[in-house]
């Protein structure tokens, strides 16, 4: 594909936005359907993200993706947020339409396709463990709830709940939040979790022989562990959690849905995603 000055420019915001996957995956999902784009990574400082979003609104933007640390710091630069990004006040994905700026976060609709698509597994009624409390954990906390999840327990290092900004309509979910000291002292509180989702960066590069210090007889036979790490391919808790016989996924899945959620509110298209995972797959694990 030529790009002129017809082309759509695309982009991921973030700070420091590092080597990311983002841009070959869209890359590939524009070229899969023949439309005329690009989309490409932009380091946009804390103080530059106002002057940063208002680029959005020049004619040859289409919309951007948003990372650490700007999720939550954009919403009051858009002129409106749809959903889970109005309930969770986490940004991922700006679309624009009619001259607006419109606020989405898919990350928790790629978490639960991922999970659905690729785990099979009915999250009704069931009991699901978060380990952390930052952007990723309370939007999965907010999509969680909605799939009609029964109970939610979070591991968190804050000594009070009152410390965390629960998003609305999760609190009412909660069975417990508890300090990982609190879970090593009584394991049962784990006992009946379907399912135990790593949202911490413990594990993950340069951090690979860290994690969450739970106690590994939770995992067994029947519950899923998902780790949101997908750099490197398998955590250390992964593999602790696998040999005591449980399913392990890693974040590439939510990572692939999420980006695949962005292209269809961007395109109105269903988005490739087989055309997006190889692409995300050849960026993280061939070079
Ligand atoms: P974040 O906002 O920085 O939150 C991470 C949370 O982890 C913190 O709020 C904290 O919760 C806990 N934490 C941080 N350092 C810790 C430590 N040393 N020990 C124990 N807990 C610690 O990050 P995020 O955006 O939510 O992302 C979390 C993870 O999910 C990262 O690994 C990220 O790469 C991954 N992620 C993956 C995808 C995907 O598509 N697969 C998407 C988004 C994020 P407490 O203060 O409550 O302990």
């Amino acid at each position: 594909m030529n790009f002129d000055g017809r082309s759509v420019l695309y982009g991921l915001y973030g700070y420091p936005v590092g080597h990311s996957v983002s841009p070959p995956m869209q890359n590939a999902a524009f070229a899969a359907y023949g439309i005329d784009a690009v989309y490409q990574s932009f380091n946009v400082e804390p103080a530059a993200l106002a002057e940063a979003v208002k680029a959005i609104r020049s004619p040859g933007m289409g919309g951007v993706n948003l990372t650490i640390p700007h999720k939550r710091a954009v919403v009051k630069y858009l002129d409106k947020t749809e959903g889970k990004a109005a309930a969770s006040g986490s940004v991922n994905t700006i679309v624009r339409r009619d001259g607006r700026l419109v606020g989405y976060s898919t990350d928790g609709e790629g978490f639960i396709r991922s999970l659905r698509e690729e785990a099979g597994l009915d999250l009704i009624g069931k009991k699901v463990c978060l380990l952390g409390t930052g952007g990723a954990a309370l939007a999965l906390a907010v999509r969680l709830r909605r799939e009609g999840v029964g109970a939610l327990v979070v591991i968190t290092r804050q000594a009070s709940r009152d410390k965390i900004e629960w998003p609305t309509g999760v609190v009412s979910a909660l069975e417990a939040v508890l300090t990982y000291e609190m879970v090593q002292a009584d394991p049962k509180t784990l006992a009946d979790c379907s399912l135990i989702v790593n949202a911490t960066p413990l594990g993950m590069s340069p951090l690979e022989d860290a994690m969450p210090e739970i106690p590994c007889d939770v995992f067994r036979s029947g519950v899923v562990l998902y780790d949101l790490i997908y750099r490197p391919a398998r955590t250390k808790l992964m593999c602790l959690a696998e040999a005591a016989g449980a399913t392990v996924m890693n974040g590439l899945g939510m990572l692939v849905y999420q980006g695949a959620a962005s292209f269809e509110l961007w395109t109105g298209q269903p988005a490739p995603v087989a055309a997006m995972r190889i692409a995300a797959t050849n960026a993280l694990y061939q070079s």
